[in-house]
């Protein structure tokens, strides 16, 4: 089991998840994060500390899509450890939907 990061942290990427991890398995995409699933020890913290409510069990049904993109995208975006300040229209995109057919990027963010 692990923890994966969904749809409604695409343009919301808070950042308030990284600085929880004990393991830091967060990484950095353009507009937003995924969990490394061959690291996350789930210990669940990150999930009650993320405001959009994006980071789910992978127990929960109809995440397959969005556990592979946590993999996927996990070996090619850099590491992300310390939160910097969210987008400013971060508020706007909270709750918007189907943020990934319209707004993901697969460009790497800057990391720490
Ligand atoms: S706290 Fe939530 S919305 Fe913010 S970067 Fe982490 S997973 Fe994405
Ligand atoms: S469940 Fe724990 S180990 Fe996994 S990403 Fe969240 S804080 Fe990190």
């Amino acid at each position: 089991m692990t923890f994966v990061v969904t749809d409604n942290c695409i343009k919301c990427k808070y950042m308030d998840c990284v600085e929880v991890c004990p393991v830091d398995c967060f990484y950095e995409g353009d507009n937003m994060l995924v969990i490394n699933p061959d690291e996350c020890i789930d210990c669940g913290v990150c999930e009650p500390e993320c405001p959009a409510e994006a980071i789910l069990p992978d127990t929960q049904p109809g995440l397959e899509s969005w556990i592979k993109l946590n993999a996927q995208y996990a070996e090619v975006w850099p590491n992300i450890t310390s939160k910097r300040e969210a987008p400013a229209d971060a508020k706007a995109f909270d709750g918007v939907a189907n943020k990934l057919e319209q707004y993901f990027s697969a460009e790497p963010g800057q990391g720490d």
